[in-house]
């Protein structure tokens, strides 16, 4: 049961005292958030614990406390090695990254997630699919334990939430989503600034790559799949960076009638990164499981490699394929 998996979870954070807490490669709001909320915790139970991500905070999430002390382990790989692991918002093992390396050999993990594509891959997983995001697990967590948080654990769990439901409009915005939110306010969360400044406000750069990307919308035949590709030139003759690409895909399936946006990355690599966004009509999970990839059914994505051109017009089949059904 879940209470099982709440207590199994308390129990791994009680046992042994020094933690390495890891998200997802290119976090987003909820995987910072979420680690900065086990951090926070792990503390409250007075243990020594470290934060590495693979890929560096988004800028616009560093306003939260103790960002700054998430290591980017790209930047560089550090020597120490970590024994027990607590993975948030990862659906698999893979999107850990690199950070895999930083693991000693038989380490204990514990799995935190609420994607359902997850494969319990952690020695204690704690899955709730039905979660809006990683923090509201944790906030289950706290509740159950009886643990009172403070502003600043508070704010991350806000955010977590707020990035995660889209500014608290996608189809997982829960009567109870709301509920933990308006707690989150009760404790002094500046919900307003934090909805200004993460979804509002757009630096240059990237208001400049949306215009290259709206010049190259494409829309299939019968107008339901819309997409839009970036290229490495278009990152560096704007100045963008990685952050910058946030929310550029709903534009695409943002169009009336778009049933499936798609959003097409070039990396330094020569691979392609794939975002989809669907309306709810096809399972863009499920396609993206089909190029290694996945997610939720309205948000996944995957890489691809090889001739490029091919990949792209064969995933875009995918979709045409499952919209069809
Ligand atoms: P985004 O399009 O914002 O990069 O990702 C949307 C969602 O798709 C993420 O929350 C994540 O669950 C999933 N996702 C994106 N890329 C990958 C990938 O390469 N592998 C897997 N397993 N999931 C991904
Ligand atoms: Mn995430
Ligand atoms: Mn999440």
């Amino acid at each position: 049961t879940y209470e099982k998996q709440l207590d199994d979870a308390i129990a791994f954070m009680r046992e042994g005292d020094r933690f390495l807490v890891v998200s997802h490669v290119q976090p987003d709001g909820d995987a910072i958030s979420s680690t900065v909320v086990v951090c926070w915790l792990l503390r409250h139970f007075g243990k020594q614990v470290n934060m590495i991500n693979e890929s560096p905070v988004p800028i616009k999430l560093t306003f939260m406390e103790d960002t700054a002390s998430i290591h980017n382990y790209s930047l560089q790989p550090p020597t120490e090695t970590y024994d027990r692991i607590i993975a948030v918002d990862c659906a698999d093992f893979r999107r850990i990254g690199l950070v895999s390396g930083s693991f000693a050999e038989g380490a204990v993990l514990l799995n935190i997630d609420h994607h359902p594509t997850n494969d319990g891959f952690g020695a204690v997983n704690v899955i709730r699919t039905d979660a809006a995001a990683t923090v509201e697990i944790l906030y289950d967590l706290m509740e159950y334990a009886g643990i009172v948080l403070d502003k600043e654990a508070a704010t991350a769990i806000y955010t977590g939430l707020l990035t995660d439901t889209g500014g608290f409009r996608y189809s997982n915005t829960t009567p109870r989503v709301m509920n933990v939110a308006s707690s989150m306010l009760v404790k002094g969360v500046p919900g307003h600034w934090i909805a200004n400044h993460l979804l509002e406000r757009m630096t240059k750069p990237q208001l400049l790559l949306l215009q290259r990307g709206l010049n190259g919308l494409t829309f299939s035949e019968d107008n339901r799949i819309a997409w839009l590709y970036i290229s490495v030139a278009d990152m560096a003759e704007t100045g963008a960076i990685g952050d910058d690409l946030e929310g550029l895909v709903n534009y695409a399936l943002n169009v009336e009638g778009v049933e499936v946006g798609i959003l097409f990355k070039e990396t330094e690599n020569g691979q392609v990164k794939v975002s989809m966004r669907s309306s709810g009509k096809a399972d863009v999970s499920a396609i993206a499981q089909l190029f290694g990839g996945g997610g939720h059914v309205r948000a996944a994505g995957c890489r691809l490699e090889g001739v490029i051109a091919d990949s792209i017009s064969s995933l875009i089949n995918a979709v045409r394929k499952a919209l069809e059904e």
